[in-house]
């Protein structure tokens, strides 16, 4: 068997964006690989992509060539000795734990060695203990792939028995760099990136959005709409919701595509229902509600940068620099605001009432 060169990175690797120290990690496991690992860091990272292409490579004859049928039905989520676990529930339940060990003690089908990858394992709570001593001793055939978001202290066990690969937010410069290697515009690939917060799924969502620089427009043009009347400020927020409905849509569409891929594996397995259907439903709600927030976040900054600009600008009277500085602190708290999931209109509807009051 041919055996991967660690210096050189494995195709299958190589859309791994902004992530270098975790994938030497992987480039340096394909050969000589562990049992388990922890995928641990932010969501929007790239994890998921990541554990399946490192699956990839671990079943793939060649060191993740990208090439063979092993690869090519790894990339399109069939590959028999690759399973991907999702939730059900709102946590990894007891019996999920069983179901999971029972598929880590079957051989691989195809390749050498089988790949389990357990997604969003901080919601392991309960479950946890039924799933140490799987993961701490699996047959020498089964690798375990572990996907966290954050490092409770029910999965601190587990941890100690993974090699921990981190992954970290993205820098803007790492994505407007990614984005123009994979063929975008480099002003186009510079706005996206800045409206990414370092999520690199959120980059490539908006990038192929032909509303992104439109919306943006319609934020910046807020100071000039409001004029001081609750009429202003009720069209300009209905406005905006619409446009953020947009990208919901958007969204939408592309989880309605996931959902028909996982129905023609399940048929072209023989299954009769997509296994973890619950969670995918339920993780592509979670995903909505992630990209309606991002979203303002990403109009607010827009608008913030407005207000900024004019700061900066010469010879600013010291009474309107106050005014700017009270507007881009509201903004800067509606933003804030935005982590605890409050009524989007009512939101802004007082934050445009306040920026109303300003530019009066
Ligand atoms: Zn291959």
């Amino acid at each position: 068997m041919e055996q991967a060169n660690p210096a050189v990175v494995a195709p299958v690797l190589s859309g791994m964006v902004g992530q270098h120290f975790a994938r030497e990690i992987l480039q340096s496991s394909i050969a000589r690989g562990v049992h388990a690992y922890l995928f641990v860091g932010p969501a929007g990272t790239g994890k998921l992509a990541s554990a399946k292409a490192f699956a990839a490579a671990l079943v793939c004859p060649f060191g993740g060539c990208g090439n063979c049928a092993s690869c090519r039905d790894a990339s399109l989520g069939i590959h028999p000795d690759i399973t991907v676990f999702e939730r059900q529930g709102a946590a990894i339940s007891v019996d999920e734990a069983r179901e999971i060990a029972f598929v880590a003690q079957r051989s691989p089908n195809a390749s050498s060695r089988q790949v389990l990858i357990l997604t969003d394992f901080h919601l392991v709570s309960g479950a946890a203990p039924a799933l140490l001593k799987t993961i701490e001793e699996p047959p020498p055939t089964t690798v375990f792939i572990v996907v966290a978001d954050s490092l409770p202290a029910s999965l601190v066990t587990i941890a100690s028995r993974c090699v921990t690969v981190p992954f970290h937010s993205i820098g803007v410069e790492t994505i407007t760099e990614a984005l123009v290697g994979e063929g975008y515009e480099r002003s186009l690939a510079t706005s996206v990136a800045a409206a990414s917060f370092g999520n690199i799924d959120r980059a490539r969502l908006l990038v192929g959005d032909l509303g992104f620089r439109e919306r943006q427009d319609h934020w910046r043009a807020v100071p000039h709409r409001l004029d001081g009347t609750g009429a202003s400020v009720a069209t300009t927020v209905a406005e905006l919701l619409t446009d953020v409905e947009e990208i919901v849509v958007l969204v939408r569409a592309r989880q309605q595509e996931e959902l028909l891929e996982h129905e023609a594996v399940a048929k072209s397995s023989g299954d009769r229902r997509v296994f973890g259907l619950k969670a995918i439903e339920e993780r592509h709600k979670r995903e909505q509600r992630r990209v309606r927030t991002d979203e303002l976040r990403s109009g607010l900054a827009t608008l913030a940068g407005v207000y900024l600009s004019q700061l900066a600008a010469p010879l600013v009277p010291p009474r309107r620099m106050a005014a700017l500085e009270d507007a881009c602190c509201a903004i800067d708290e509606a933003a804030k605001f935005l982590s605890r999931n409050p009524n989007e209109t009512l939101l802004l509807q007082s934050l445009f009432v306040r920026l109303g009051d300003l530019s009066a």
